[in-house]
Formats: structure tokens, C-alpha cells, sequence
């Protein structure tokens, strides 16, 4: 080697390719805004998936972070703690259910919520054994693990990682005749986001969750909602659940749950689903350490103090109806709740992930989902004047590409 390696260059050249980073190399992010490493400022409109809906860098974390990381870290659960609890606490008193397990990222939540839907389908609705059914959505994205791409319908996630494990059934997103069909006296649970975020920003039909609430309910199937992305103010609700007033027997969040700086993740249910673990049964070297608990209990503090949910409706009515007013032939549709919306490009003019290029070079981060879909989610904490910014880019991108391509004849 004749010379220092780019960032890119290491990662290119170290890294395993399971990402296609935009071209843009971070060195620094403070609320929402991040600084590439020759300082120049970007908007974040992506905030790591809901990640970092706090914002990057936020005081408070910062300060609970370093609190706890002189005091005690990682005593294991072998142990209790004088932090575990009181994260417990408050997310049971914040989702009105009665018990929480915690773990580190959202898929490992996920195969927390799998585990105690089929333990409470033989142990308390008494199915025959190992034939508990799970049914999902079309289109669903709950993590990357065997399991959880086992019942992926996306084929980029799945291909030749099988064998998967059996025991899911897939129905179309908001078709609740399809849930009632699918739905046999083996089926353990419904386990859905109430959102879909990785297949697009789906929003399903009004009265969805609460005609799944009451399915389950009639059926004797559990409502298990996957909440990592949409959880924690990201739809200008609590919890997405609440904008049909409806409660989950199992809920599972995460992202947000981390303040933007640690992995921290938890299933929250109904007593009677928790109470299927039994000691030795589930664990995770990792999950419930006090220093996870204190940055998520301070994360959930900061979200109620500084009225993110609040923000989350008011900013993302205003970025709505922002970007339903844009009449550009490149924008085919737009959809979202609070600050989480997805914007569908027409791929005659261009490609998502081309208006993402464009975008960064005019100082905003997003990234494409899917191929068409341009993704508008930042920090909760962003200021409206930023979210113009960045909405007056978006459009002259969406000008240009329309400007500078004829759509395709069909
Ligand atoms: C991101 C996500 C997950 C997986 O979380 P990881 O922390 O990446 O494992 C699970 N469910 C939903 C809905 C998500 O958006």
C-alpha cells in the first residue's frame, strides 16, 4: 500500500457487501443534523430508521450514558439491578400492559415475542405440539434472523439462507377477510407492524388493527404489534396502536427505545404472555444491563419532556400536506403518520435512490426503500425550518429529474 485508504476505500475493501452506502462518509451529527468528515452539514431525514429519533448526540443521553457507565455496566442478570426495573416500570405505566423482557436489538425482541406466542399457544390455548401457527403480513419486515427472514416475502432477503423454520402463514397487509381465513385453531398469534416501514411506509386501511384486535379476540389468537419502527412517538402517537384506540397482548420496541446510542430493545405484554418464561428458558448475556436501561429510561423521559409525540404530529401534518401540494409528474404518491412518510417516485423519471443522490448533494440525507419509495422520517427533535429545507430540496430534485428525463412511453 502506497497511501493512506479512503473510508470508503477501507470499507469497500474490509467490509462484507451487505449494504450500498450513499456516498457520503459521517463524522459528527448533533440533534438533526449530520457532518461528513470535511464538515460540511447535512439534514437527516432518515434518523437510522427511527433510531436516532431523539436526534444525534442528545445531552441528556449523553449525560445518562456516561452517569452509568462509572457507576455500573454489564453485571449480567445473573444479578438485579438498580436500573432494570424502573425501565420495566415505565414502559409497562407507558403501554398499559403489565410485564416486559428485555433484549438489545429489535429482531432478537422479535424471536423474544415468536418464542412466548408459541409457548402461550401449547402451555395456555393448548395446542397440539410444534404445531403452532404465527400469521404475518405480506411484505412484513421484523429483522434479519433465519427465523424471522423465514417468513420474509421478500425474495433479496431470504434467498438461500433456508432451511427456514415452518409454522408462519402470510396474508396480504391490510385484508382483514384474508387474517380471518388464515387464522385456524393451531394459529397461536397475529404478529403485524401497524405500519409497514421497510416495504414503504404502508399505511393499512382504516379500522385495520382494531378489526385484527377484535379477530383475535374472537378467535382466541394473540395481537402481537411490532412497534421497533413505528413505536415512541414516530407516528405522532405514543404508539401506533393508540390512533384506533386498541391495545396489543404483545408489543415489541426497540430503535428509539436505545436514545440513538445503544442497542436497546424489549417485548412488553399482557401478564398471561410473559409468564411463559420461566428461568432458563429465554435470556441474553447483553439484555436489561443498567447501562441499556439507564439511557432507554432517559429516552423515554426525554420523548415525554420535550413533547416529541407532539412534534411528531404537528411537524408531520405540516411535512404532509407540504409534499401532497408538490405537483410534479416524478411524484406518484405520498404517505405517512407524524414524521415517518414515504414518498413514491415514478420510476419513469427516476429511480428513488437517484433522488437520494441528488438530494445529498444539496445537503439531505434520506434513502430509498424499495426502489421507488424516498424515505422522510427525522429526528423527532428537528425543527420546522429544517424540514422546509429539506422539503424545498426534495422538490427542485423532483424538478429536475422530471426536467431532465421523458417518462418512458408506455
Ligand atoms: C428495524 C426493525 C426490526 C429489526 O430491528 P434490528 O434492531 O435491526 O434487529 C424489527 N421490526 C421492525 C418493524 C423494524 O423496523
Amino acid at each position: 500500500m502506497t497511501r493512506t485508504m479512503t473510508p470508503i476505500e477501507l470499507e469497500e475493501h474490509y467490509a462484507a457487501h451487505n449494504y450500498e452506502p450513499l456516498p457520503v462518509v459521517l463524522a459528527r451529527g448533533q440533534g438533526a443534523h449530520l457532518w461528513d468528515v470535511n464538515g460540511r452539514r447535512y439534514i437527516d431525514m432518515m434518523s437510522a430508521y427511527s433510531a436516532a429519533s431523539h436526534g444525534h448526540s442528545h445531552p441528556r443521553i449523553l449525560a445518562a450514558l456516561e452517569a452509568q457507565a462509572h457507576r455500573l455496566a454489564m453485571p449480567s442478570r445473573a444479578y438485579y439491578n438498580d436500573r432494570l426495573g424502573l425501565l420495566l416500570a415505565e414502559l409497562c405505566r407507558r403501554t398499559g400492559l403489565d410485564a416486559a423482557l428485555p433484549m438489545n436489538t429489535g429482531a432478537e425482541a422479535v424471536e423474544t415475542a415468536i418464542k412466548a406466542a408459541r409457548r402461550w399457544g401449547y402451555r395456555v390455548k393448548r395446542i397440539p405440539r410444534d404445531r403452532a401457527e404465527i400469521v404475518v403480513a405480506q411484505g412484513n419486515f421484523h429483522g434479519r434472523t433465519t427465523t424471522i427472514v423465514g417468513f420474509s416475502t421478500e425474495a433479496d432477503y431470504r434467498a438461500d439462507f433456508g432451511p427456514f423454520a415452518p409454522g408462519f402463514r402470510a396474508v396480504p397487509f391490510g385484508d382483514l377477510a384474508a387474517m380471518a381465513a388464515a387464522i385456524t385453531p393451531d394459529t397461536a398469534a397475529v404478529m403485524i407492524e401497524p405500519i409497514q416501514g421497510e416495504a414503504g411506509i404502508i399505511v393499512p386501511p382504516q379500522g385495520y388493527l382494531a378489526g385484527v384486535r377484535r379477530l383475535c379476540d374472537e378467535r382466541g389468537v394473540l395481537f402481537i404489534l411490532d412497534e421497533v419502527q413505528s413505536g415512541l412517538g414516530r407516528t405522532g402517537a405514543w404508539f401506533a396502536f393508540e390512533h384506533e384506540h386498541v391495545v396489543p397482548d404483545g408489543l415489541i420496541l426497540g430503535k428509539a427505545l436505545g436514545g440513538g446510542i445503544l442497542p436497546v430493545s424489549a417485548l412488553v405484554g399482557r401478564r398471561e404472555l410473559t409468564d411463559v418464561f420461566t428461568p432458563g428458558s429465554h435470556g441474553s448475556t447483553f439484555g436489561g444491563n443498567p447501562l441499556a436501561a439507564a439511557v432507554g429510561l432517559e429516552a423515554l423521559h426525554i420523548i415525554e419532556d420535550e413533547k416529541l409525540v407532539e412534534r411528531s404530529r404537528v411537524l408531520g401534518a405540516f411535512m404532509l400536506t407540504r409534499l401532497r401540494a408538490m405537483r410534479s409528474p416524478a411524484l406518484k404518491a405520498v404517505r405517512g403518520r407524524g414524521l415517518w412518510v414515504g414518498a413514491e417516485i415514478d420510476p419513469a423519471y427516476a429511480g428513488a435512490r437517484e433522488v437520494c443522490l441528488r438530494m445529498l448533494t444539496k445537503g439531505v440525507l434520506s434513502k430509498d426503500t424499495h426502489g421507488t419509495v424516498v424515505r422522510l422520517a427525522p429526528p423527532l427533535v428537528i425543527e420546522r425550518a429544517d424540514i422546509d429545507r429539506a422539503l424545498d430540496v426534495f422538490e427542485e430534485t423532483l424538478d429536475e429529474v422530471a426536467r431532465h428525463r421523458e417518462p418512458a412511453v408506455a
